[in-house]
């Protein structure tokens, strides 16, 4: 399974048509291939999340990288509220195949597996990057390690910088799926973030988008051939967490909450000045003068605390009724009994939801209850309301300060959305030109299908079974199946 984070079929599938990308085009016409529909908000934790499990954000309990922590105003690394969920590839372990997880985003650390696990792209410590820990030997002769601490670097790289970084590590991370590939594997997943990372500042600039597309189309090409060498046959799927789409307005979600007499915050004279030079000094001079900040080693931590400090407002919290946070589009009530300072009756809850879902309306702005979109027992977890803006482009920001609703999306001019993911399924047992759209749910089931183990109850996805060929050799053994679920409990110790 592969992974491109944020590939937009539209552009594929325009791109491949027009013959610009001979590897992609040789797969769909090969294989079935179609959009892949992702989760609300389209963010990339919990999509990969929801991809690794087949579950949605309300069974796993995950709904951003930070997310709130309940009974506080805090919000935190979305892992140190809830207990990791099963992925595909835990349960592949544990049936006794062999698998490699390189650099799936919702891995922070890595874990004993039945095989190799290389954690994702928001791993904090190199510590915890790999296991076995034998595997660090790769990562460090492969310059891997080195072009992880780059992150702050690549925050605030020219346009032209940007561009070279991430198409240098996607080279990086070739080396090491390469080596990867070498070893003994049932099953193996990557993810290459270039596209994302590219289409976030330059969706504007297609002519440089395509080319990232052709480094990754280029990539794959020496993925088949690699693969082509092998033995045995192998079947490829290629997913993205979402698609993308142009930012045109971001919606600065606290602002408006505010003008509606939701949200109450301190507008002091300490928050004016620091308005005042934030607008002062705003775009290239700005990222000049955090870029000579993070060259400075000591003050690193320094920025990431400023940068989790810049996303909280500073918010009069016994007159506020609804808040948000961060660039999540997700909003909290303050409810009496569960928040510090609630204010909200339990009684009003409703009729509240009700009120700003109305009121979001009238400025086009679509809002959920959080029930409406999401189920299971985390569901408590969740945001109380969860808004879309333009056609499921998520733009949204808890910024305060502007005096206004919506500004323009500069310098990010493209984001996340949730219809135009991409879903690719090429080998021998799948059908040829095939169009197939699926559920980001989807992809777990079908590859436990695949490997003809059973599939988890609780999945909300289903078995893509249209993509099969009417004679695929699936592996359903009934005998091996219930042989191996022993085999299975019996490595857990429970039989
Ligand atoms: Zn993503």
């Amino acid at each position: 399974m592969i992974g491109l984070d944020g590939a937009c079929m539209d552009l594929i599938k325009a791109w491949a048509d027009d013959g610009k990308l001979s590897t992609f085009e040789q797969l769909m016409k090969e294989g079935s291939y179609g959009y892949l529909e992702s989760v609300t908000p389209p963010l990339t934790i919990p999509a990969w999340n929801c991809l690794a499990s087949g579950k949605n954000p309300g069974k796993i309990g995950h709904y951003s990288f930070l997310q709130k922590a309940p009974g506080s105003y805090d919000f935190r690394v979305y892992l140190s509220l809830v207990k990791k969920e099963r992925d595909i590839w835990d349960i592949l372990s544990d049936y006794g195949r062999k698998v490699f997880v390189f650099n799936a985003p919702n891995i922070l650390y890595a874990y004993k597996i039945n095989g190799y696990m290389v954690a994702g792209f928001l791993c904090p410590s190199e510590k915890n990057l790999a296991y076995p820990k034998s595997l660090m030997e790769v990562l460090y002769s492969s310059g891997y390690v080195e072009g992880e601490k780059d992150a702050v670097r690549f925050l605030t790289a020219s346009d032209s910088e940007r561009s070279k970084m991430l198409k240098e590590q996607t080279e990086k991370q070739c080396k090491i799926l390469f080596h990867l590939l070498s070893k003994d594997w049932d099953f193996g997943f990557v993810v290459f973030q270039e596209l994302d990372g590219i289409q976030h500042r330059l969706w504007h600039r297609k002519d440089i988008v395509l080319r990232h597309y052709q480094h990754i189309d280029k990539k794959l090409k020496q993925i088949l051939e690699k693969l082509e060498g092998e033995e045995n046959e192998t079947e490829i799927i290629i997913v993205s967490d979402h698609g993308f789409g142009p930012n045109n307005r971001m919606f600065l979600i606290n602002e408006w909450l505010s003008r509606e007499g939701f949200l109450k915050i301190r507008r002091g004279i300490s928050f004016e000045v620091i308005n005042m030079l934030i607008r002062t000094v705003k775009g290239s001079n700005a990222l000049k003068i955090f870029r000579m900040i993070t060259k400075i080693p000591c003050l690193t931590p320094l920025c990431q605390r400023l940068f989790l400090q810049s996303v909280k407002i500073p918010v009069i919290w016994d007159k506020t009724r609804a808040f948000s946070y961060g660039n999540w589009g997700m909003i909290y009530i303050n409810l009496e009994e569960r928040e510090p300072e609630g204010t909200v009756k339990k009684e009003e809850y409703e009729r509240l939801r009700d009120e700003i879902i109305e009121k979001l309306g009238k400025i086009s702005v679509r809002a959920y209850k959080k029930e409406e979109i999401y189920h299971g027992k985390y569901l408590d977890l969740a945001p109380d309301i969860v808004i879309e803006i333009d056609n499921y482009v998520n733009s949204v920001n808890g910024k305060v300060g502007y005096n206004k609703i919506f500004m323009p999306g500069f310098p990010q001019t493209g984001y996340h959305s949730k219809n135009n993911g991409t879903f690719i399924a090429w080998g021998s047992n799948i059908k040829r030109t095939f169009e197939a759209n699926a559920r980001i749910y989807d992809i777990a089931p079908t590859i436990l299908y695949m490997f003809g183990l059973p599939i988890p109850r609780d999945v909300d996805g289903r078995i893509l079974k249209e993509i099969f060929k009417d004679n695929a050799k699936i592996q359903k053994d009934e005998k091996r199946r219930i042989k191996e679920k022993i085999n299975a409990l019996k490595r857990k110790g429970k039989v």
